[in-house]
């Protein structure tokens, strides 16, 4: 760049904030607008396995790969899927020194991001509003005391509901059909012991029809569950979402005719639940460039859950920042950085579709067998062929 840029990042995801850390290690200024309160003002969600290709290749740019392969747990690649009757199918092992997606708690990854940035770089308890383009090619941001501000360049890196969005494009997230249901459970091996059997060291998955239990675990002996379904986004129509034996009784009767064991999932987890419906954007989500303003991440391409989204975050957010380093202008930034990004997320994003048709049918019969091929590498955390026992 001739003149330094005034750079502004929406949101303090993954994403914004490895750009974040790629423009600061070349010397380019960049303020993190941060809806959040603090860093810890709520949970960050579950493990991710992180890929080579994607993930890992943001964090090599980003120069924190080596401290986040100190935290991450390659041992968590191992991976069982149940039938309903609790029949273990299938068994992927994990050696301790396969390091092609292992897993980190998305909570300890966005830290050692967090840690990496300067002093003040993330404005907590900041919500963007709104943003527009300017005559000059520059952006305003709307802050969410209405005052404004302008920038070079607004990145929205403010995830699924963006308010960046809108100044790029009309699509909407919408229903996918599918709903997750979260639930919890704390030090597995001392209180849970059928819980940690099923989950073994990694992630278990037990399908059958539309629906689908699945247990990941995470640092310190903690489980995430998610209870999956094809249904309607008001299943739990008449019920206070509060109400935790309500609502438990009202999953066991979809479950109705599974093993007792997978049931203990439903049965046994520590506090409440918590409803995830399903929300993607259309396929392919594009834009007509829009100079002074770009997405990454969710913000660009929300898709089905399948274990791509934090990856493609990343990488987006290491590309951009490459981008604007690269290039005499944010004009040839952006071009290069969408030209790539954009037919990237549609392919992704196309994949993950058709995976989460495949994986939760609008069927209630129970699959005759789980071809390998329901298993394409580079879509799911679980599609390693090696060491079936
Ligand atoms: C249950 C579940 C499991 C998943 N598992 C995986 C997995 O295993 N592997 C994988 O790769 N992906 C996974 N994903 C997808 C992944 O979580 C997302 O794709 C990823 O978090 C996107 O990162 P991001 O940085 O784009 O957005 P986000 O992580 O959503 O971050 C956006 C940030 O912007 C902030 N923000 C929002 N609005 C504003 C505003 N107006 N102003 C300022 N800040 C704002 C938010 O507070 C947040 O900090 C999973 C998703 C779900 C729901």
């Amino acid at each position: 760049m001739s003149t330094t840029p005034r750079i502004a990042i929406a949101g303090a995801g993954l994403g914004g904030l490895v750009c974040a850390r790629v423009l600061q290690q070349h010397g380019v200024p960049v303020t993190v607008f941060e809806r959040d309160t603090d860093a810890h003002s709520r949970s960050q969600g579950g493990t991710l396995d992180i890929h080579e290709d994607t993930g890992q290749a943001a964090l090599h740019t980003a120069g924190l790969f080596d401290q986040f392969l100190a935290l991450s747990r390659p041992e968590g690649q191992e991976w069982r899927l149940y039938d309903r009757h609790a029949t273990l199918i299938r068994h992927d092992q994990a050696g301790d020194d396969d390091l092609s997606r292992p897993e980190i708690d998305r909570g300890q990854l966005r830290v050692l991001l967090l840690d990496s940035l300067a002093p003040g770089t993330v404005r907590w308890g900041h919500s963007v509003r709104t943003v527009s383009p300017l005559p000059n090619g520059t952006a305003r941001l709307h802050h969410h005391d209405r005052a404004g501000e302008d920038f070079d360049l607004v990145i929205g890196a403010d995830g699924a509901w963006s308010r960046v969005r809108p100044a790029l494009s009309d699509a909407q997230p919408f229903y996918a059909g599918v709903t997750l249901v979260e639930a919890h459970f704390d030090d597995v091996d001392g209180r849970h012991p059928n819980i940690a059997h099923l989950v073994g060291r990694g992630t278990m998955s037990a399908k059958a029809g539309r629906r689908s239990l699945v247990l990941q675990r995470n640092s310190k002996g903690h489980v995430r569950a998610y209870i999956n379904f094809r249904g309607p986004r008001d299943w739990h129509a008449g019920l206070d979402l509060a109400d935790t034996q309500a609502v438990r009784a009202r999953l066991l009767a979809q479950y109705q005719g599974w093993h007792e064991s997978l049931l203990d999932i439903v049965r046994d987890n520590d506090g409440g639940f918590i409803n995830r419906p399903v929300f993607i954007l259309p396929v392919p989500h594009s834009w007509q460039r829009v100079p002074g303003i770009t997405l990454l991440g969710d913000a660009a391409h929300l898709m089905p859950p399948v274990g791509v989204g934090a990856n493609l975050a990343l990488l987006d957010g290491a590309e951009l920042a490459r981008a604007v380093i690269a290039h005499s202008g944010i004009d040839e930034a952006l071009d290069a950085y969408e030209s790539v990004m954009l037919p990237r997320a549609a392919d992704h994003a196309k994949t993950a579709q058709q995976m989460l048709t495949t994986l939760m049918p609008d069927s209630d019969s129970d699959d005759a067998a789980f071809p390998d091929s329901l298993w394409p590498a580079d879509t799911l955390p679980d599609s390693r062929p090696a060491h079936t026992s």
